[in-house]
């Protein structure tokens, strides 16, 4: 809908070679509604749907990303009528006890501690992204992590972490590996990154942003791939994520996108041989 005028506005702000992936990463959807009508998504859900996994949001579309950028209070008037009709015809007890059994982990306290500043992954550089840009949430124990998504930036390092920083993004990925292999962590792997473009693809697995462009085969350094591989090993370990093409996909292989990243110049099979090499030589370590 209006995603190119996203794209403009971010390239302005985005000092030249902006505009990561700003018509696409393109958030999650309905994400900014539920924060219009409730400080906790969860606690809507309770009363408006028996799974997260089917919440009504993913009735929605992709439309409603754009929406979101739109007219803030139309969107917040047509959410407004789809709750009242889940609740409408879900609204037994019985569903809603399962509903709170389900979410219990969320209540204040049962939580994982958290430490300020921390990363999941040794060595990388930690820069917050904005809160807009994600959902927390207390994985693997509310939803289980089984993918790793590829993504490239189409723009530069500085400029990626910057609207990640943005609240206006609506967009943002767990990691962004530089250029020179530098891993920076922007969101914990706790939380739920909008990168997807897909609630539950978002839901289910962490996102990696690259530096570079589809297009410029020369983005994609050695040291980038290196890197990469590590994270990405560390992170199947870490879950029990089979080192396969299944499980780690690119954005392009995420249903309903219209992004292409990684693109055709990402060696699919260098990049799977260095992370098969990690996720062994971190078995043999214990890591
Ligand atoms: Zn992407």
């Amino acid at each position: 809908m209006d995603a190119g005028d996203v794209v403009a506005g971010f390239r302005g702000a985005g000092g030249g070679d902006g505009g990561v992936h700003a018509a696409g990463h393109g958030g999650e959807d309905a994400e900014g509604a539920l924060r219009g009508l409730s400080h906790n998504p969860s606690r809507v859900r309770v009363h408006g749907n028996p799974d997260p996994r089917v919440s009504v949001d993913d009735h929605m579309g992709e439309k409603q990303a754009d929406a979101k950028r739109g007219d803030s209070d139309r969107r917040l008037g047509r959410r407004a009528l789809l709750v009242g009709g889940a609740v409408a015809a879900v609204g037994t007890a019985a569903l809603a006890r399962e509903e709170l059994a389900h979410l219990w982990w969320r209540l204040p306290g049962v939580e994982k501690p958290r430490v300020a500043g921390a990363v999941d992954f040794r060595g990388a550089r930690w820069v917050a992204a904005s809160p807009a840009n994600y959902r927390r949430a207390d994985r693997p124990d509310d939803y289980a992590i089984d993918r790793v998504v590829i993504h490239v930036t189409q723009g530069g390092y500085r400029s990626a972490v910057q609207v990640f920083q943005d609240p206006g993004h609506g967009a943002a990925a767990h990691y962004i590996v530089r250029k020179d292999g530098l891993i920076t962590q922007l969101i914990r792997e706790l939380d739920v990154a909008f990168h997807a473009g897909n609630r539950g693809y978002n839901e289910r697995s962490v996102g990696i942003e690259h530096e570079g462009f589809v297009e410029r085969a020369s983005s994609f350094t050695g040291e980038m791939y290196a890197s990469s591989a590590r994270l990405t090993a560390a992170i199947c370990g870490r879950y029990g994520i089979p080192v396969d093409r299944k499980h780690i996909i690119g954005h392009v292989e995420v249903p309903g996108t219209d992004h292409t990243d990684p693109g055709p110049h990402w060696d699919w099979d260098r990049y799977m041989g260095l992370v098969r090499k990690a996720r062994s030589a971190g078995a043999v370590r214990g890591a």
